[in-house]
């Protein structure tokens, strides 16, 4: 079965509906009865982008590639301008080549998350899990996110949710404990899926990378190649926050792919396209509510569909 099948395209759209609110509301304004574009119209595209959280590298990279792409043909059609937006924006998204399960090959598939506390690194767990279980994958859960009572707990109410096992030594555990038995239950259960939440504390980078690095130690020890895949988990609300978040976690560790949460319910959505730019990691995953069918598969083509899209309620 494709993964893809499993999203549907109504969700995007109400998901994205405070960002595309605020950004085609402001596009709207610099182009009312524009019919060039001109230096002003561009001001007004800048501080669209800026406004929606792309980022100012990012929304001068788009300027800078409109005044190009517009050297030539400075008058705006009907619709145009947003043409020529849509198509540098999804330019500059990377792409997701995860679109089935084809690429899941390895036999456990490890998935180790990182994120600060606060992301929504258990919800995306939990979401991921019911969509591996929907494809017919089992999934174990690995609760290293040892630093909370709850977090375990919590993880555990997403294990019932989602009908993934779990693997737990309780709070105050050592988290490398925790993933080793995971991988190791893995093996032994044969799972198809391991997906290891961990807790992320940011208050020293030093430590931080000390914990990654002591959990992928201890992983390899078991399968050499795994992680498979190191998530980063960013709330899309907290806008330029995420990035930063995103440059410290790029920093200790190998991040491999991202998942932006909370995209309902925010106006930021367009850190989505910053992050994209900057670090050209692919964004894997988008949270769009807190239920357990809130997650989708980030496709660059229709983010930036839906994000134009004048006719999606
Ligand atoms: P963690 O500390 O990183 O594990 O974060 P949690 O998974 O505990 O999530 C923190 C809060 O964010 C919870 O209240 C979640 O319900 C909420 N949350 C997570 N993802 C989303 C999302 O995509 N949309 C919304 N609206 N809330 C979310
Ligand atoms: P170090 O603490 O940085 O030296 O990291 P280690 O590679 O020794 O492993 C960290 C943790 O993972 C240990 O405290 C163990 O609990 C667990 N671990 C690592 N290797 C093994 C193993 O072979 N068996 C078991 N049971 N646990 C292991
Ligand atoms: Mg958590």
């Amino acid at each position: 079965m494709r993964i893809f099948d499993l999203f549907t395209r109504k969700k995007l759209d109400s998901g994205l509906l405070r960002t595309r609110e605020g950004f085609l509301s402001r596009l709207g304004k610099a182009i009312t009865g524009k019919t060039i574009i001109d230096e002003e119209v561009l001001d007004k595209i800048e501080e669209t982008l800026i406004a929606a959280d792309v980022g100012t590298e990012t929304s001068l990279k788009i300027i800078s590639n409109i005044q190009k792409s517009i050297e030539k043909e400075k008058k705006i059609g009907t619709g145009g301008l947003n043409e020529i937006l849509k198509e540098e924006i999804s330019s500059l998204l990377i792409d997701n080549s995860f679109t089935d399960f084809a690429s899941i090959v390895k036999k456990p598939y490890i998935i180790l998350v990182v994120g600060v506390n606060g992301v929504g690194k258990t919800t995306t767990i939990g979401k991921l899990a019911h969509i591996f279980k929907k494809a017919g994958k089992n999934v174990l859960f690995g609760a290293a996110d040892t630093f909370r009572a709850a977090a375990v707990e919590q993880l555990g109410i997403w294990a019932k949710r989602s009908g993934a096992q779990i693997i737990s030594q309780g709070a105050n555990a050592d988290p490398a404990a925790v993933a080793f038995d995971t991988v190791n239950s893995a093996i032994a259960k044969k799972m198809d899926v391991a997906i290891i939440d961990t807790a992320g504390r940011l208050h020293n980078k030093t430590n931080l990378m000390n914990e990654l690095s002591k959990i992928k130690r201890v992983i390899q020890k078991v399968i050499p190649d795994a992680p498979h895949e190191v998530l980063l988990v960013l709330d899309a609300s907290t806008g330029q926050n995420a990035i930063e978040q995103c440059k410290q976690f790029t920093e200790v560790t190998n991040v491999t792919a991202l998942a932006l949460t909370k995209l309902d319910g925010t106006a930021k959505g367009g850190v989505v396209i910053g992050i994209s730019d900057r670090f050209k990691i692919p964004v894997k995953y988008i949270g769009v509510g807190e239920g357990i069918d809130d997650l989708q598969l980030f496709d660059k083509k229709e983010f930036a569909d839906s994000l134009f899209n004048t006719k999606a309620e």
